[in-house]
């Protein structure tokens, strides 16, 4: 078994934090592991939060595993609803708010990221909301009444899945977006086009090039004066990372807390997995942080392996899927700055969008088209040399083009 006496502790006990605790004891870590969480429950993924958690009411959240599975099967201490505060980097010690002290030899970095906040909205508005979290989902699936006033601020994947289920819900939905479209952060135009459509064919209105300056009574206020009628206001405006221990541990965060491909941080024996994580990304040529929950799961688990010797470098690029109403998206790699291929129609609402720089293929977006995506994830991960007109023929069997 190796290092069978060390101590690991996690902060975070998130969809990373979770699978990151269970690699280390299925590569063999039998020493103590220390999960500490600020949420009240154990580890969950949060996809169904903005998606079966707001469309029906008794859906549950999604847990890695029942509770007592972490202090029992996994022999893991599960330390929830309270926040490490401060970390000791010298002596190996972190702090909790309740104060309590966790040793550590190995220590983990898996705090994810919070919601940007939008300062502007003040108490006297509508009730505003933020999606992060099992609490969150609840309370703004209450205010989903028929007829109530839905302001979506911000028309990214948050926004735009709440908006699916506001529809459902019989509400009135309008969703305010700073840039001129939808998605702009790795949908091409043309697929932020089909997107669109699908959401205004069932009423709801977009509102581009528009920020919030404030809120009061039953409304919000753009820049432009304009005030936009709202029972209840949703942020979803994008992330931060939740960087304060790394800070504290001394390690220069600028966008995430950077790591190399092992998840080892600057800082000896501090690894850090997940959202939280700057990464390389061979698709971007740059590092990124990848919010997704592939990445939570796999790039945890190879951190959790290099934490017990056993590391490869990961390498997988950036994938990830949104559900709205009868569109099934899925994107893997980037699909910025680059030439881009269309395979089949839009009007079909079964395409797919490819990307390509210099030759190599670095992205691709489909629209229910999930075996094209197979092939895609695959392709994209070799950055596969490919010829454009080979990809945009339907009737081109992508594994032909499989190194
Ligand atoms: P998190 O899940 O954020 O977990 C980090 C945990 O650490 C949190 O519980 C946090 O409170 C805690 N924490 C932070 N600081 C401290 C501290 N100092 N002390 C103790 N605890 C701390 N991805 C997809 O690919 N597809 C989807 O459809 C999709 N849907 C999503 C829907 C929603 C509503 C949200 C919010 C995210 C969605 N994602 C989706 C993204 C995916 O859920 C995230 O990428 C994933 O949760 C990241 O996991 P993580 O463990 O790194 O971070
Ligand atoms: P996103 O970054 O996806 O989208 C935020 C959007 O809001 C962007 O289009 C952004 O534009 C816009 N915006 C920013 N500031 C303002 C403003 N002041 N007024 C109006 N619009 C603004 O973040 P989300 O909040 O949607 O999602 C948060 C997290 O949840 C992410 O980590 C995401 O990965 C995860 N998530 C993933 C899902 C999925 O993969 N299916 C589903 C739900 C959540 P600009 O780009 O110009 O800043």
């Amino acid at each position: 078994m190796p290092f069978p006496s060390e101590k690991i502790v996690i902060v975070g006990a998130g969809q990373a934090g979770g699978r990151a605790a269970e690699a280390l004891r299925a590569n063999g870590f039998a020493g103590a592991i220390t999960v500490i969480g600020d949420e009240p429950h154990p580890p969950y993924e949060r996809p169904q939060l903005s998606k079966a958690m707001l469309a029906t009411r008794d859906a549950a959240a999604t847990y890695l595993r029942p509770s007592e599975d972490w202090r029992q099967s996994l022999d893991v201490n599960l330390v929830t609803a309270t926040s490490a505060v401060a970390c000791d980097a010298d002596r190996r010690i972190v702090t909790t708010a309740d104060g309590r002290d966790f040793a550590y030899e190995r220590l983990l970095l898996a705090t994810g990221t919070r919601p940007r906040c939008l300062a502007v909205l003040g108490d006297d508005g509508p009730p505003r909301h933020y999606l992060r979290n099992i609490e969150d989902a609840v309370r703004f699936r209450q205010r989903l009444q028929p007829q109530a006033r839905i302001v979506i601020i911000g028309g990214g994947v948050i926004g735009l899945e709440a908006a699916c289920a506001a529809v459902k819900h019989g509400c009135i939905v309008t969703v305010i977006e700073a840039e001129q479209r939808l998605l702009t952060r790795a949908f091409p135009a043309i697929v932020s086009d089909v997107v669109a459509a699908a959401h205004r064919d069932r009423g709801v209105e977009f509102i581009f090039g528009a920020t919030v300056v404030g809120s009061g009574g039953s409304f919000v206020r753009l820049g432009s004066g304009r005030e936009i009628p709202a029972d209840e206001v949703l942020v979803g405006i994008g992330v931060e990372p939740a960087d304060a221990i790394a800070r504290q541990i001394g390690l220069s965060v600028d966008g995430g807390i950077a790591v190399d491909a092992r998840g080892q941080t600057a800082a000896p024996d501090v690894y850090c997995a997940g959202d939280a994580a700057l990464q390389w990304s061979r698709c971007h040529d740059r590092a990124i942080r990848v919010e997704t929950w592939a990445n939570a799961q796999n790039q945890a688990i190879n951190v959790a392996k290099s934490m017990v010797g056993q590391g490869v470098d990961y390498v997988d690029p950036p994938w990830f899927w949104s559900d709205q109403y009868d569109l099934n998206i899925q994107v893997v790699g980037d699909l910025r700055d680059a030439d881009l291929i269309q395979r089949g129609r839009p009007d079909d609402r079964r395409f797919s969008v490819m990307a390509m720089r210099d030759g190599n293929l670095v992205g691709a977006i489909c629209i229910n088209a999930a075996k094209d995506m197979a092939m895609l994830r695959r392709l994209v991960a070799q950055q596969a040399r490919v010829t454009p007109g080979d990809l945009e023929s339907p009737q081109y069997d992508l594994r032909r083009a499989l190194k």
